[in-house]
């Protein structure tokens, strides 16, 4: 079997988590490439359930080494606290099997207090961060002003590059923002609590997944977020920092000549969308409330209520396109049992014509959206298993959904838990 990425199409929170949960028993090694730990990948399997922030969803599996590879956002504070959460409900999390490149940049103290002095400078007009210092480490890291994990092992040269850095930062700090300065102190502080216990799980982890890679290991490449919170592709400047295209997983890994046959796209049976920007087929009152609370859509690091509505097959088959995606797997299907009638939004109407082309950011805030209607099966489909065991209007739909979209759904998910899932190839 070839390498294989997991990517969202959506807007995040597609269930990415559950299926490289469900996949890894088929691979050796799995590496998340971007992002950081505004993930909230949630996992349920025989351990319990758990909401995993930067570590890559593959931690649960005996026998899988899991890789935080030079694209992440790496937030040592953040990792070791999440080390200490998994590991007390009896999770082992060793040298062994979790590995940081020495490549990756480290989020630094000040990354959080500037995503959260910004935010509240922007009033109003917030980009609805979760606060967690990504934009401003990814744009620190481009600007060439963070340091690297492996820079830990040259304690000297360490402090010096730190100490520059940290001179140019207090000027934002204290002069924009009105925020007290950073000393030396402080973060002498912090490579002692957090940076130091990150160390023995940093290597040249690029060596070893090329390693890897010859001696025929199969690779696992878990995104954070969806298409359309790529920086490049998504909904700008409503997106994240960081490319969640399968097609970045390659250099975001560490491992830039990887080959990646199977894209597979997660693609939530309905939409939610956490934060702000323009949502089309965003639903509102009675309507979203009641599928908010079907489908428990509270954000997993926030715990904000997420925007909710119907199937966006405009922006589901855009999202698709942009990651490559060569099967899509339809998650929480069983949360739409409830309705008689299910509601699809098949088009947008943009100046007065419709379109099913998903239009430019700008253009995105103008857009209205056409809505259909499809029969429900109202029947409880979470014990089933196989695909001719669904009511018939259930598999109408997913065969709806798979032609609009242009790509095979490989993967019905119709629970959170591991074996909820019917597969379909
Ligand atoms: P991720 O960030 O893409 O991994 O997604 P999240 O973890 O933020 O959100 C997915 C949520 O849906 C989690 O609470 C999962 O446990 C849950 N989930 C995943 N698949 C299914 C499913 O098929 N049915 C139901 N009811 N819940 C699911």
């Amino acid at each position: 079997m070839s390498n294989c990425a997991i990517v969202g199409i959506n807007w995040g929170d597609e269930g990415k988590g559950r299926m490289v949960d469900l996949l890894t028993g088929e691979y050796d090694i799995v590496v998340r490439f971007q992002g950081g730990g505004n993930a909230g990948h949630t996992v349920e399997n025989e351990l319990g359930k758990f909401a995993l922030h930067l570590l890559p969803s593959g931690i649960f599996r005996k026998g899988v080494v899991n890789v935080l590879g030079n694209g992440v956002a790496l937030d040592p504070e953040n990792l070791i606290s999440e080390i200490g959460d998994v590991t007390a409900k009896g999770v082992s999390v060793t040298p062994d099997n979790l590995m940081i490149s020495d490549r990756a940049s480290l989020l630094l103290p000040w990354h959080r207090d500037l995503d959260e002095l910004e935010e509240k400078r922007l009033k109003d007009k917030k980009y609805g961060s979760t606060k967690q210092g990504i934009a401003p480490f990814y744009s620190d890291k481009y600007q060439k002003k963070t340091v690297m994990a492996g820079e830990l092992f040259y304690p000297e040269k360490l402090l010096s590059h730190l100490k520059d850095i940290m001179e140019w930062k207090d000027l934002t700090l204290t002069s924009v923002y009105g925020h007290e300065p950073y000393t030396m102190d402080m973060l002498e502080e912090w490579l002692r609590n957090s940076c130091k216990k990150i160390m023995p799980f940093v290597k040249n982890t690029g060596a070893f997944l090329k390693k890897a890679s010859e001696e025929g290991k199969k690779i696992l490449f878990e995104a954070q977020l969806g298409s359309l919170r790529d920086l490049d592709y998504g909904i700008y400047p409503y997106t994240t920092s960081s490319n969640t295209m399968a097609a970045f997983a390659p250099i975001g890994s560490g491992l830039p000549s990887a080959k990646i046959a199977d894209i597979i796209g997660v693609c939530k049976a309905y939409s939610t969308c956490v934060g702000e920007g323009p949502f089309v087929c965003e639903m509102f009152g009675e309507e979203a409330e009641k599928l908010r609370e079907a489908g428990r859509e509270y954000g997993a690091k926030t715990g904000r209520p997420r925007r909710v509505g119907p199937i966006d097959i405009v922006a589901s088959r855009y999202g698709a396109q942009v990651q490559a995606a060569t099967e899509v797997a339809l998650t929480k299907l069983d949360v739409l049992s409830y309705l008689d009638e299910i509601p699809v939004c098949t088009k947008y109407l943009v100046d007065g014509k419709e379109t099913d082309e998903f239009p430019f950011p700008l253009a995105l805030e103008d857009a209205s959206p056409v809505i259909e209607y499809m029969k429900g099966w109202k029947k409880d489909i979470s014990g089933v298993r196989r695909f001719e065991d669904l009511p018939k209007e259930a598999q109408e739909y997913v065969e709806y959904v798979e032609r609009n979209i242009g790509c095979p759904i490989t993967y019905v998910s119709v629970g959170p838990e591991r074996d909820s899932i019917i597969i379909r190839k």
